[in-house]
């Protein structure tokens, strides 16, 4: 490495995950795109054409086999994304791009890996996460047809040597590469570019490692260096010096220090000084999470977020899938109560096959219980799913972006004749399955008096709560510091609504990133809050943080 890249330097990303990590930073390393002689093509387009088909054909082999592998050793919604990536090869006008690159004087190899450019650029060009990860899954498959046509090797790993853990530095992992890393061996990821969706943040949050994504291009020379990961406030420092290495070694004692004290709360009851009980619930975005909210001694589900099932998959999962991955949750927490929320698609989470239309505001747009109402057969086929997952143990079923009573009682019309239809069918689920709402619109908290009557429990999503309240965007940064210190009218709003639940006799929780502050703890009790729910990470330390409130 040259002296000036010994430099200390500091790069700043969107940190995710929490605490950091201390390790040589290890860019990954994928096959080269192509040489300049490989570019022009020295057979006839006709033969050249014939060459693309067939690595067409065998990549589609290999991802079919890929599939099938991965299945096994992960399970269904792992191994999905070889499927993606079968299916992207059969796109008519990609490859069509590809062929006409060949007749133009191009080499298959380099006209596979530009028609994928093409597309990628165009897709990462959307401001919209979901199609920026499509971006990259389309520039993976292209580089493993590329790497086919020129004899290469796809099972592509990052080299580590001996037994030394590193934090992976790259431009931006695809989901394939994810699946693929020794996940032992990472301390943490550093991605240029990358998307709170995309599979590298979705792991790193699971494994409970700290990530930075969108830091920008980052030098190779960089390749080896020292380095230090803080997600908590989004940097990455390289080359760090001394003082700073010392800093983070001991701020690493006293989060392990905090780990370790923590660990003394598992299997004890969420209580208060004054002998309050309080639930202490996890929020999961799949059937894997909730193996670690169990690791973490969450008491149970507070927020099963049920889009991720559809965000993963590029066509409407069927009612089939969709009951597997609700009943293995279930399984998984073994008799501990899971609430599914139902789908809250719309506003920052679009997929492409629930199109709302065009919307000027997608945040008050077509989003959470108005597009299921909109699309009654997509939500007919959740809630059967959710009911028949409700035979393996104790579900609730939560519906997000309530507005209005009239809503509620659509839902439960529909919910109604789920049920009855099961019934005939004589497919077992629970007929007693309690019905919750989100508190995610000032309007609900307002009519919170009504809407008690109406349900079974209420679980404040303060996320949009706080947006629609203050009027904020929660995807701007600019407007963080608002959202930040201009709580007072939403815990008020809390508190209305926690009154008349209690008046009504139901519970009222919190599942929004607020019920992890533990600077809140004490008001949350004060308001009479019954249950919390969070990030696995953050069970235990709460925990703590209640057993110190009165
Ligand atoms: C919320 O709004 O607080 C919430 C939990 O829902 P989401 O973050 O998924 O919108
Ligand atoms: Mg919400």
């Amino acid at each position: 490495m040259n002296n000036s890249v010994r430099t200390p330097l500091t790069f700043s990303g969107r940190g995710i995950g929490h605490g950091s990590a201390i390790g040589k930073l290890n860019f990954y390393r994928r096959s080269e795109r192509m040489s300049q002689g490989g570019i022009r093509r020295s057979r006839s387009a006709g033969e050249e054409t014939q060459l693309l088909r067939r690595a067409i054909a065998d990549a589609r082999d290999q991802l079919s086999r890929l599939y099938d592998t991965t299945h096994r050793r992960a399970g269904e919604n792992e191994a999905q994304i070889f499927e993606i990536h079968r299916m992207l090869l059969e796109d008519d006008d990609f490859l069509s791009v590809a062929e006409s690159l060949i007749l133009d004087g191009y080499s298959a190899a380099y006209a596979v890996s530009e028609a994928a450019e093409r597309y990628s650029a165009v897709f990462a060009s959307i401001e919209d996460d979901y199609l920026s990860a499509r971006a990259a899954d389309l520039r993976d498959v292209a580089s493993r047809v590329a790497s086919i046509l020129q004899g290469g090797d796809t099972g592509r790993t990052v080299e580590l040597s001996g037994d030394e853990k590193y934090i992976i530095a790259a431009s931006d992992l695809t989901p394939s590469e994810t699946v693929q890393l020794d996940r032992d061996r990472i301390l943490g990821f550093v991605t240029f570019a990358g998307s709170p969706n995309s599979h590298t943040a979705i792991l790193a949050r699971a494994l409970g490692i700290p990530a930075l994504i969108g830091t920008g291009e980052i030098n190779g020379d960089c390749n080896g260096a020292d380095a230090i990961i803080d997600a908590d406030s989004g940097l990455l420092y390289v080359n760090p010096d001394n003082s700073m290495l010392a800093r983070y070694r001991d701020k690493q004692r006293r989060d392990a220090e905090d780990a370790h004290r923590q660990q003394l709360f598992r299997g004890r009851p969420t209580v208060t000084r004054s002998g309050r009980r309080l639930r202490l619930y996890a929020n999961i975005g799949n059937e894997r999470d909730a193996a670690l909210a169990l690791q973490n001694d969450a008491e149970g589900i507070g927020l099963l977020r049920s889009e991720f099932l559809y965000l993963e998959s590029d066509t409407c999962p069927d009612e089939e899938t969709i009951f597997n991955a609700y009943r293995e949750t279930v399984k998984t927490m073994s008799g501990r109560p899971v609430i599914i929320r139902t789908l809250d698609i719309g506003a920052d989470k679009q997929v492409a096959y629930l199109d709302p239309g065009r919307e000027e505001n997608p945040a008050l747009g077509l989003r959470g219980v108005r597009l299921s109402l909109a699309s009654p057969e997509l939500f007919r086929t959740q809630l059967r799913a959710i009911c028949r997952a409700s035979a393996y143990g104790p579900v609730s079923v939560m519906v997000p972006m309530i507005s209005v009573p009239h809503e509620v009682l659509r839902c439960r019309e529909i919910l109604e004749k789920v049920q009855s239809e099961l019934a005939a069918e004589r497919i077992p689920f629970d007929a007693k399955m309690p019905f919750g709402i989100m508190l995610e619109t000032p309007a609900a908290a307002v009519m919170s008096a009504e809407l008690a009557r109406m349900v079974d429990f209420f679980s404040v999503g303060t996320n949009d709560l706080i947006q629609y309240t203050l009027a904020a965007d929660r995807q701007n940064p600019a407007l963080s510091e608002l959202c930040e210190s201009g709580l007072e009218p939403v815990l008020r709003l809390v508190a209305t609504a926690a009154e008349n639940a209690h008046a009504a006799g139901i519970w009222l929780g919190i599942c929004g990133e607020l019920a992890a502050n533990p600077a809140l703890t004490q008001r949350f009790i004060d308001i009479g809050v019954d249950e919390l729910s969070v990030s696995p990470p953050y069970v235990l330390p709460l925990r703590e943080r209640i057993a110190d409130c009165n």
